[in-house]
């Protein structure tokens, strides 16, 4: 589904007359595939540069080289329209939902608005396609009138799931989305994420500093070091049996 391949990014620097700045390279030769259904984990320290990937691959930010494939298209080069086409088959889900939820919109309309803006529903549908997505993840049909703040933190990421499920995407990238609750309900919204996945066939590259949560829902892992992949393969083999000095002290880190 998705096939990343030798992706660089840097950052800063003048561009212009003055060539003193030196650009940081933040993202150098990443390289990783996607399948549909499965779940990469990419795993790293704070500043690695997980959240440069994540939003490379959305074409919030433009890479210096590389490709990024979507079902073989390479998504660099896409015009404008093209990008919409893109937005709604890949969606991104941050650890403060507040990035992605407008404090001031009631959830329902959360919900409606991309489904119309998509024309994924006939307009006396939506209604029904909102409780639908309610449900889907756990909250009742009665939460449509509240706004955003009013949800605990937990139901609030089940609000940015549905978000996300509402335009029926093939990939969810979330970056963090787990880190900022506690870890009972952690494991719901991880659990949540896993029937998803298992139901609708969704993928998701799944972006965290936190060994534990990557190793509870991913099939395959990176493990991102200063911006490279150091070491990569199936989750158990190596958490099992890691072979890098950097992912090894990293499990040695981790609870
Ligand atoms: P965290 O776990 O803290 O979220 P991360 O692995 O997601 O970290 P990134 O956000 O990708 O890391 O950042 C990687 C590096 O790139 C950092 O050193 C950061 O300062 C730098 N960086 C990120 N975005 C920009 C930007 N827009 N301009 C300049 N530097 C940036
Ligand atoms: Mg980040």
């Amino acid at each position: 589904l998705l096939d990343v391949r030798h992706l660089h990014k840097s950052f800063g620097g003048a561009r212009g007359l003055i060539r003193t700045a030196r650009r940081a390279q933040v993202v150098t030769d990443v390289s990783f595939t996607i399948g549909r259904g499965e779940t990469y984990g990419l795993v790293g320290e704070s500043g690695s540069g997980k959240s440069t990937i994540g939003r490379t691959i959305l074409r919030l930010l433009e890479p210096d080289s590389g490709e990024v494939r979507f079902d073989g298209e390479d998504i660099v080069g896409l015009s404008r329209s093209d990008l919409r086409r893109l937005r709604r088959r890949v969606q991104i889900i941050f650890q403060d939902p507040f990035s992605s939820l407008d404090p001031r919109v009631r959830v329902g309309e959360v919900l409606a608005e991309p489904i119309r803006l998509h024309r994924l529903r006939a307009s006396g549908d939506v209604t029904a396609r909102v409780d639908e997505l309610l449900q889907t993840v756990g909250l009742a049909p009665h939460h449509k009138d509240r706004y955003p703040h009013e949800f605990s933190g937990g139901q609030r990421q089940r609000i940015a799931i549905a978000r996300a499920l509402a335009v029926e995407p093939d990939l969810i990238v979330c970056d963090e989305a787990v880190s900022a609750l506690d870890v009972s309900i952690q494991a719901q919204v991880l659990n949540l994420l896993a029937r998803l996945r298992d139901d609708l066939g969704v993928s998701y590259l799944f972006i965290s500093h936190d060994m534990s949560v990557v190793r509870h829902i991913s099939n395959r892992v990176g493990v991102l070091y200063a911006g490279r992949i150091v070491e990569t393969g199936p989750a158990e083999e190596v958490f099992a049996r890691p072979r890098h000095p950097y992912t090894r002290m990293l499990l040695a880190a981790t609870p």
